[in-house]
């Protein structure tokens, strides 16, 4: 896997969207950056697959500026077009473990003069981000910045709703396992949007598929779904084509 050495610069690495709906509303509010890798010769690489040696191979800042770059100038398009359209990049600990990060963040801001509240950043939940004192403190700078701070995955970590509310968090994602019914008892999860909002925090459900999905989603209070049912990740252009119909 040398190969993801210099596939930013290659122009190997893109990001896909994938819309966000208002529950109420069913128009499109945001989008989730994705990233792909498309290799010489192996094609579409996923995230899951690539991040992990990113992050073992020293890559992951570089992957995470370009995306976070991608981001912003489509949230900056958005922008000047008048569109209030939100922007979610997934950031890696390391990412934040990097000194320089956050001033990396808030070039990228100045560079494509954008309001920062259209970007959230997303940290997954399976990591001991409320562990870490240095991972905590520079969510508390992003979010001081006005960037959005998104709790990912909620539901597949070790975390209980209590620790994670010691982050400066936004809005809380529930993991598309808990939107299936996979696991937890909807009273359960009920109770965590309950609280999650009483906390201010907006609650975004993953992973909707089916109108079923999106029915329990209406039930549990989310604000946000993000699925299938909507649109899969896609391109910039088809992002603006179902931007327009919308
Ligand atoms: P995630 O942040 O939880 O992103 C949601 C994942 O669920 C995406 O997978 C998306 O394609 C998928 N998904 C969305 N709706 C549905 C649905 O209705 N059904 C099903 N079955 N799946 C759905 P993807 O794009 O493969 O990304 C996987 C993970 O890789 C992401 O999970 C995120 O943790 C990570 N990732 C992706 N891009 C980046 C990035 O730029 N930086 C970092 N650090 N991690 C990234
Ligand atoms: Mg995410
Ligand atoms: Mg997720
Ligand atoms: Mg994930």
């Amino acid at each position: 896997m040398s190969d993801l050495h210099g596939a930013v610069t290659r122009g190997e690495i893109v990001a896909l969207f994938q819309p966000q709906i208002d529950v109420h509303t069913r128009q499109i509010v945001a989008v989730e950056a994705l990233a792909r890798w498309n290799h010489p010769e192996l094609g579409s690489v996923p995230p899951d697959i690539f991040i992990p040696i990113a992050e073992e191979h020293d890559l992951i800042n570089e992957i995470g500026d370009f995306m976070i770059d991608e981001g912003c100038r489509l949230a900056a398009e958005w922008q000047a077009l008048g569109r209030s359209i939100d922007v979610a990049v997934n950031v890696s600990a390391a990412q934040l473990l990097d000194l320089e990060f956050l001033d990396r963040v808030q070039a990228n801001l100045q560079r494509h003069s954008l309001s920062p509240e259209c970007i959230i950043v997303e940290v997954t939940e399976s990591l001991p981000i409320a562990d870490v004192p240095e991972v905590n403190e520079r969510l508390i700078e992003l979010r001081a910045l006005g960037l959005g701070i998104s709790v990912d995955d909620f539901g597949t970590g070790h975390s209980s709703l209590d620790r994670l509310l010691v982050l400066p968090a936004t809005e809380l994602k529930i993991d598309q396992s808990l939107i299936r019914g996979l696991h937890t008892a909807p009273a359960v999860l009920r109770d965590a949007v309950r609280t999650a909002h009483d906390f201010g925090l907006r609650v975004v459900a993953e992973g909707v598929e089916t109108e079923e999905h999106f029915e329990r989603c209406i039930e549990l209070g989310c604000d946000r779904a993000q699925g299938f049912l909507f649109s899969r990740p896609t391109t910039e252009a088809e992002i603006a084509q179902l931007l327009t119909v919308s």
